[in-house]
């Protein structure tokens, strides 16, 4: 199928890879020179930096990124490293030992920092292992087939249950629940500003998922609990717009096209059904899908339609928070997700 794709960022590139690979014909099209979206790197007087993508998750080859990146063939063109992180506060700072220090090496530092908060952090550490163990489970449960994926998916939900009552819980309010000490509470919520997000308006749960312990100290056994593995953020060797080279690479292997500095002015639906774009200087080009995955509207709390780009039809499109969207020409409505 003829397939057009609105965005040259990670969501942009990586569908055009997986459509381009799976036959159809695909054109991306990018307003700016260079693509990427925000992984494109801000290059000046023969330097390149990243602006800010530093640490992935999830891209070891047996995980979901990595999986992802290597059915596409493109794993194997980067260079990624397991990675850790430290944080460097005015008054305090969160270094991994010299030597391994035990899985809970993070947490009874921070007892020792801030003891008023110590029952919060034995409640946080709880409920970390279990969303740990959540995600796990649901990658074995992805895996599984038959019976097998029965007897995960119960265990996935009788882990889920404890978790339940916080899932609608702002980070903020997750925080204020565990935690008494501002400090404190920056310490897990700090990362937050990459998003651009208060905590007000972050789902708490992504907490856990942004915090694993391994991101602290890559040395950290890889078995964290019964069902339970650690969570790695991997590092791309030489910066992240080698990803974005290998995903364009790929892309044009198979036949697809990537169009720069080709803002799409319009979405064209006709009676009810997506036929094509129009691009800023007029120009109608048919379609059978548009996949639309540029600038994602500010998350969680605008409602889509109220943020969306003008180019996108109103009217036409519901959404879950920190979701991207797709208009999916064969369909009458346009499909979220
Ligand atoms: C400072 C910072 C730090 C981050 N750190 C990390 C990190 O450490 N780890 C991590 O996993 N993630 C990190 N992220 C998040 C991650 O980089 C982004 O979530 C992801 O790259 C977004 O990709 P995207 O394709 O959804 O959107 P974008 O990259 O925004 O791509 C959208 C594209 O659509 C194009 N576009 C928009 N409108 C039009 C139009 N009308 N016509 C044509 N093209 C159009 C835009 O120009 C853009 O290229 C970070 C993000 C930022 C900003």
């Amino acid at each position: 199928m003829n397939v057009i794709i609105i965005g040259s960022g990670m969501a942009g590139l990586t569908a055009a890879a997986a459509l381009a690979k799976a036959g159809h014909q695909v054109s991306i099209f990018e307003q700016y020179p260079q693509p990427g979206g925000v992984t494109a790197p801000y290059e000046k007087e023969g330097y390149r930096w990243d602006l800010g993508q530093l640490l992935i998750e999830d891209l070891g080859p047996d995980e979901p990124l990595g999986a992802i990146l290597a059915e596409l063939g493109v794993l194997d063109k980067i260079r990624v490293k397991v990675d850790d992180r430290r944080y460097v506060f005015p008054d305090f700072e969160i270094n991994k030992p010299e030597k391994v220090a035990g899985l809970r090496w993070r947490i009874d530092y921070l007892k020792g920092q801030f003891p008023g908060d110590a029952a919060g952090l034995e409640r946080y550490w709880k409920d970390y292992l279990r969303f740990t163990s959540v995600m796990i489970i649901a990658r074995r449960m992805v895996k599984a087939r038959g019976i097998a994926a029965l007897y995960w998916k119960a265990r996935l939900f009788l882990k889920l249950l404890p978790l339940l009552p916080k899932k609608d819980w702002s980070a903020k309010r997750l925080m204020d629940d565990y935690f008494k000490s501002e400090k404190l509470k920056c310490v897990f919520t700090s990362i937050l500003a990459d998003f651009f997000t208060p905590p007000s308006q972050f789902i708490g749960l992504g907490i856990f998922a942004l915090n694993p312990e391994a991101s602290f100290d890559k040395r950290l056994p890889r078995q964290l609990a019964k069902d339970t593995e650690q969570l790695y953020y991997y590092s791309i060797l030489g910066g992240i717009h080698t990803l974005v080279k290998a995903l364009v690479e790929t892309i044009l292997a198979h036949g697809g096209q990537v169009y720069t500095s080709r803002p799409v002015a319009k979405i064209i639906l006709q009676n009810g059904r997506v036929s094509g774009v129009v691009d800023q200087s007029g120009k109608q080009v048919p379609a059978e899908i548009v996949v639309a995955s540029a600038s994602a509207p500010t998350p969680n709390t605008t409602p889509l339609e109220a943020s969306l780009p003008s180019w996108v039809p109103g009217g036409c499109l519901t959404r879950r928070p920190f979701e991207g969207c797709g208009l999916w020409g064969r369909k009458a409505k346009a499909a979220v997700g």
